[in-house]
């Protein structure tokens, strides 16, 4: 239930709700955080964006129903992980680390010139993705940039917001845990379903390092294998 109604949100990830992702927002949202008020839905700010209002009425409908069965237990057993825009299962969906605001991307910048460092936003497009992504840099290591997503703030007229353009990058690698679905084993080659992608897109990759439920995924494609 906690993923239907993250589908319905905008799925920037940015926390101008006051949570550090659309996820932890539609835990809330359901009452499962134990708050002591009501989460009112006016707290994600592009839900009253015209490109959004469609969805914001579908959440308006469902959510009174959906926070009765959750107060009463009943709460759906996602048994299958399906990417919205191409319909196909993955083996599991990849949420953050603990205390991480999304997945980790490792990057390869292509644009050599280019000059960053640790605490920079880059702004760039990962190579067969349409959409922009916007990623905060918290390590660099040998070319490998890695970075969280952070949410598009100039969208919603943060001056500070000056992220540096970097073009098309190519990710390499994803780093979070298994939220749902089988953990696979160190060697295998999965689809994913990365809990942040806006397109809600299974992704195709390599496992190349495993501890319980946290995975390192690399060779990462969008043409699904
Ligand atoms: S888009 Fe940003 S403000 Fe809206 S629910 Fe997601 S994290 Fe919260």
């Amino acid at each position: 239930m906690v993923m239907e109604l993250t589908d319905l949100l905008p799925g920037y990830n940015c926390g101008e709700c006051g949570f550090r992702s659309c996820r932890e927002f539609a835990r809330a949202l359901l009452g499962a955080r134990d708050l002591e008020t009501d989460v009112p839905l006016d707290l994600c700010p592009f839900l009253g964006r015209d490109r959004h209002l469609a969805k914001r009425g579908e959440i308006e409908v469902k959510l009174p129903e959906m926070r009765l069965r959750w107060a009463e237990g009943k709460v759906d057993e996602e048994v299958e992980i399906r990417g919205v825009i191409d319909g196909l299962v993955a083996d599991f969906a990849l949420a953050p680390l603990p205390g991480d605001p999304s997945c980790r991307e490792d990057l390869l910048v292509i644009d050599r010139d280019a000059g960053f460092e640790v605490g920079d936003v880059l702004r760039y497009r990962p190579l067969g993705c349409p959409i922009t992504h916007f990623g905060e840099i918290i390590k660099i290591d040998h070319g490998l940039v890695t970075v969280q997503m952070v949410g598009p703030r100039h969208l919603l007229g943060d001056d500070s917001f000056a992220p540096r353009d970097v073009g098309v990058c190519m990710v390499a690698a994803f780093e979070g845990v298994v939220s749902r679905g089988r953990v696979p084993e160190v060697g295998e080659t999965v689809r994913f379903l990365p809990v942040h992608c806006m397109m809600q897109k299974v992704h195709s990759g390599v496992i190349v390092h495993s501890e319980g439920r946290m995975v390192r995924i690399e060779g990462i494609d969008l043409k699904v294998w």
